[in-house]
């Protein structure tokens, strides 16, 4: 099965409200990454458990009885939740700020209320009503972003309200001749795959987040999952959608392709919730794989890997999985790894005799039918050996496989010892990778110092295309503990300005937000910035889908 992956395949509960993911599911660092780490930033920060939830401090509701009474007509009995937990639920997102807040018990702030329409009508008639009340409304679909997207700001309105998409969530219908189907916007992909897999079918969109996200939040936020290569991103993936305005309703059928002016199917996808409401789309399925192949490959160094991967993907071997990681990053998983057994210490041996010992790992996937994977995977392979790079077997696909969604766990585990992780991205051509690569790297490292906690900064390539691919960091340092949103502003600042002077996108799948919304005009420009936002005062005259995100720096 194509989602193969450990916690996917247990299934995912309700989300911690403090951090990431299933509360029946926890992952301790492994001692040799625990060593490692030590090691790399010279000592951790002081502990941060999170506090109860009733500790969580919650600006008082600004809706009256009145207020949520109508909210109810709306959506019906149960359905408008003003309680401490359902509010402190949807108060942010799943950032590195956002955790920093949850767990120290000072979200930003808060909805009012939360409210959970279940058809297209009920939207329709909330969004009406809320532009007639002044209330601003925040989208929310599995509440993962890491970009501030569902921050709950109200503005200059009177309130807020999380409009939660979850009972949006059914499949509307499979057409296995087209191979598309259409659901619900709130549907989770996790469910959806279930759905797909008893079929036959997959969508093949795996961002490491997929236990959670929504296919209307994924849709809002282009986002890219980790088999992207081959299957593309969502944007490629969707081929209808329908969005739910305050002033009406653009529904655009699943058609193929078609000349007919502008994609607005292109608008509305990254529309980040600023204009409406995803509330249905269709998606391009394809047959399940019936063979993978996944193969761990080492390099002397990231430049040699990075120009093995622009070969596969200029020579038609695109694999659909890959994943270089750079130096930093290598050390790590091999740390986290571990040497287990005599055979892991061996290979560890044989590659340092080879002169790859200090050198990066690529992880390769090849899914499809059988013969064809295996013959991509031959000729891919045949390609990376012409470029410097040893194959070293499964074990490393396999190994990447069933932890490819423990990450954001191991995230929580940092956080509670002390330690500042948070990761950004981005995408360049070709020519810019390596170049940017440096500049980033050493922007956070040197923002890092600056505060006086050397961090360790990583790095992995992967989402490949013909003229370039993205960047992944992820950067670790000791919590400053008496300015740790200072801390985390510095880095994240020095980064996105290497990004935007370097030649990058300000993000490639993490969307825009509130995070990086001051630099949505360096990258569409004031005449782009204000194009949207004529489009925003047509659909959205009262300004009240989304407030601060996207347009609103
Ligand atoms: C640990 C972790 C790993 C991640 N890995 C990846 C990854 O591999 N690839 C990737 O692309 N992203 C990744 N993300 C980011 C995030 O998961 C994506 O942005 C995802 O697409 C958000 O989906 P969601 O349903 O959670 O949306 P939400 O977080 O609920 O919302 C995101 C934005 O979309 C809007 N929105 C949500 N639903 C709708 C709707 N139906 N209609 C209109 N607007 C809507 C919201 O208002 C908000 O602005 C990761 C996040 C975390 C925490």
């Amino acid at each position: 099965m194509a989602w193969s992956g450990s916690v996917a395949s247990a299934g995912a509960g309700r989300m911690r409200w403090w951090g990431w993911g299933d509360p029946g599911h926890a992952r301790e660092l492994p001692r040799g990454a625990m060593r490692h780490l030590t090691a790399a930033l010279g000592r951790l920060g002081r502990p941060s458990p999170p506090v109860a939830l009733d500790a969580v401090r919650l600006p008082a509701g600004a809706l009256a009885a009145a207020a949520l009474e109508r909210l109810v007509r709306i959506v019906g009995d149960g359905n408008v939740r003003a309680d401490h937990a359902e509010r402190v639920a949807h108060a942010a997102g799943r950032g590195y700020p956002d955790l920093m807040r949850l767990r120290g018990g000072e979200p930003e702030g808060a909805p009012d209320a939360v409210v959970l329409p279940e058809s297209h009508e009920q939207v329709r008639a909330l969004l009406e009503h809320c532009a007639g009340e002044s209330l601003a409304v925040v989208p929310f679909g599995g509440g993962t972003s890491v970009v501030g997207g569902v921050a709950p700001l109200r503005g200059a309105h009177a309130g807020v309200i999380a409009l939660d998409m979850r009972r949006i969530c059914d499949v509307v219908q499979l057409d296995r001749e087209s191979l598309t189907v259409t659901v619900g916007g709130g549907m989770r992909a996790l469910e959806l795959e279930r759905y797909l897999a008893a079929r036959g079918l997959t969508l093949g969109h795996f961002p490491q987040s997929f236990e959670y996200v929504s296919l209307g939040g994924c849709a809002a936020t282009r986002s890219a999952g980790q088999a992207s290569s081959g299957y593309g991103s969502i944007e490629k993936m969707v081929v209808g959608i329908r969005l739910a305005a305050p002033t009406g309703d653009i529904a655009l059928p699943a058609i193929p392709a078609s000349a007919a002016g502008p994609s607005l199917r292109g608008v509305l996808v990254g529309s980040e919730g600023v204009l409406g409401v995803i509330d249905e789309l269709s998606l391009r399925v394809r047959p399940a794989p019936r063979a993978s192949h996944y193969e761990g490959v080492f390099f002397e160094g990231f430049e040699a890997g990075v120009q093995a991967l622009r070969a596969l993907a200029q020579e038609h071997a695109m694999p659909d999985v890959a994943r270089l990681s750079d130096e930093a990053e290598t050390r790590m998983t091999l740390a986290l790894a571990g040497a287990r057994s005599v055979k892991d210490r061996a290979g560890r041996a044989y590659l340092r005799a080879r002169g790859y010992g200090r050198g990066c790992l690529a992880i390769l996937g090849f899914e499809g039918g059988e013969p064809e994977a295996a013959q991509r995977r031959a000729r891919a392979m045949a390609l990376v050996q012409r470029g410097g790079g040893l194959p070293v077997g499964g074990a490393p696909g396999a190994a990447w496989r069933r932890s490819r969604f423990e990450a954001p766990y191991l995230r929580d585990e940092l956080m509670t010892l002390g330690v500042m992780v948070e990761t950004l991205e981005t995408a360049t051509q070709w020519s810019n990778l390596l170049r940017l690569h440096g500049r980033v790297g050493a922007a956070i490292a040197a923002a890092l110092r600056a505060c006086g906690t050397p961090g360790l900064v990583m790095c992995h390539v992967s989402h490949l295309y013909e003229t370039g691919a993205s960047l992944y960091f992820t950067f670790l340092a000791a919590r400053r503990a008496e300015d740790e949103l200072g801390q985390w502003h510095a880095a994240k600042r020095a980064a996105s300005e290497a990004i935007m002077q370097g030649g990058g996108t300000i993000t490639h799948h993490h969307a825009i937000g509130r995070d990086h919304a001051p630099w949505m005009q360096d990258e569409v420009g004031a005449g782009g910035v204000d194009a949207l936002r004529a489009l925003k005062a047509q659909l959205d005259p009262a300004g009240i889908m989304n407030p601060g995100k996207l347009l609103d720096a």
